[in-house]
């Protein structure tokens, strides 16, 4: 809810006092006053909003406003804001000592429940982000394979490593060497000559293929019917890894993540976020026969002061806990579908040119006149119509991630009459 007298608008653009001047402070000691760029209002336009208070579906501002959340903190929140038994877990496990830098009981239990809601993983590492998980697993990959190249999808995003920093698309970077550009190559998602070509050209030469299983930042795209099951026969037939990038995908649309969503088996399976109950985490893992390559048994190198943290492996345990209800899906989907039935309806009778992307709770709202199947498809996106959408929400107590591109996500948190609001005020923002 909207309700700060420190609030106003500006055209399209929300103000609110006290966010513009700390925007404006934290300017001038962080660059651009964010820690990750994502997270800047650059495409939108206005100022960043500074958030003191999360609780389930609300963020509160620090000029007093709330609003319900659909960012998620970019997956993280798949259970809300402040989830009381994530709290506990976490309490209990800082006050026994916040890191050790030695194994202990709560990373044992924590591997068992990822090795148990996901198959093929049999051995996990866990680091400290997505970033470092896919980082890892790749050096893995080539190192195991003893090879250089790996095929990427267009426009896909793995994290900001060098290694993966060469996908055409915003994720592109000054200072990354070309030489670790030409160690990638780039195939179209959801095309599979385009991958069997690939394969052919560079016959022999190939560590991994790796990919997002449903793309999260192109806005959404779900896999076509196939399109996995014949990556996955490709990468067999050409005895090529395949490394499942479920940072984002992982326990958000299924708690055995898209693998087990579509019934695909990685050989190196990549997690992060919704993984450690809001505290920073990433996590790796695969055959033993794949991991056994790791040091110290093999020859591959990997570490972290903070790997497998005590305070994340609390909060991480705790989730899976919850998760293990599969109630905690139901909800998810019938509050997603809830909000999907009720804006496809406006979309239909005002003949918007939007489209309604999701798998699960991650969905995009699409303001292009064709769905979005590949990187080519969502440069049509327009962004500009975005950008008045999103300020109109925000006006209106409704945050979405400040970008045209990016999934949303919906959270167990949500209440049906969170949704109905969502949707009436979404309604009002539709209006061109
Ligand atoms: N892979 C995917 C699919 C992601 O969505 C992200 C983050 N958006 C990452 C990797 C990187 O994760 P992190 O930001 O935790 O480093």
């Amino acid at each position: 809810m909207i309700s700060s007298s420190n609030t106003s608008s500006s055209g399209d653009l929300l103000i609110t006092a006290k966010s513009r001047e700390y925007s404006r402070l934290i300017a001038e000691v962080i660059p651009g006053g964010v820690d990750s760029p994502f997270r800047c209002f650059e495409e939108v336009g206005g100022h960043t909003i500074f958030f003191n208070r999360a609780v389930g579906s609300l963020l509160y501002d620090l000029d007093g406003n709330s609003y319900l959340d659909y960012l998620g903190a970019w997956g993280p929140a798949i259970l809300g804001h402040c989830v009381p038994e994530v709290i506990d877990a976490c309490k209990s496990a800082i006050e026994l000592g916040a890191v050790f830098g030695a194994p202990h009981e709560l990373e044992l239990e924590m591997a068992k429940l990822v090795i148990a809601a996901i198959p093929s993983i049999e051995n996990v590492r866990f680091v400290n982000s997505g970033t470092e998980a896919v980082m890892s697993a790749v050096r893995l990959a080539r190192g195991y394979m003893r090879k250089d190249l790996i095929v990427m999808f267009e426009g896909g995003y793995h994290g900001h490593s060098d290694a993966t920093l060469c996908s055409q698309g915003h994720s592109s970077s000054a200072g990354v060497p070309i030489s670790a550009s030409r160690n990638t190559v780039l195939a179209t998602f959801n095309d599979l000559e385009s991958v069997r070509q690939v394969f052919n050209w560079h016959k022999g030469d190939l560590a991994a293929l790796l990919i997002e299983p449903v793309c999260g930042s192109m806005s959404v795209i779900p896999p076509e019917p196939g399109f996995l099951e014949g990556v996955r026969k490709l990468c067999s037939e050409h005895g090529i890894l395949l490394i499942f990038d479920e940072v984002l995908t992982g326990l958000r649309v299924a708690r055995g993540g898209a693998q087990s969503l579509y019934g695909i088996e990685a050989d190196i399976t990549c997690l992060g976020k919704a993984l450690g109950g809001g505290m920073p985490i990433g996590a790796y893992g695969g055959s033993k026969e794949i991991m056994s390559h790791l040091q110290p048994g093999g020859d591959v190198y990997q570490a972290g002061t903070f790997s497998g943290n005590p305070v994340t492996m609390a909060g991480g345990i705790a989730t899976l806990n919850l998760l293990a209800d599969p109630q905690v899906y139901k909800t998810l989907e019938c509050r997603t579908s809830q909000l999907f039935e009720g804006l496809q309806s406006i979309i239909n009778q005002r003949k918007l040119p939007i489209q309604l992307q999701r798998v699960g709770s991650m969905f995009a709202i699409v303001f292009a006149e064709q769905p979005v199947k590949n990187w080519h498809d969502h440069l049509k996106i327009d962004s500009k119509a975005f950008a008045k959408f999103f300020h109109r929400l925000l006006a209106a107590g409704v945050y979405m991630p400040p970008s045209s591109v990016d999934a949303a996500c919906v959270s167990a948190a949500h209440s049906e009459s969170d949704i109905d609001e969502t949707i009436k005020i979404m309604s009002n923002g539709l209006f061109y």
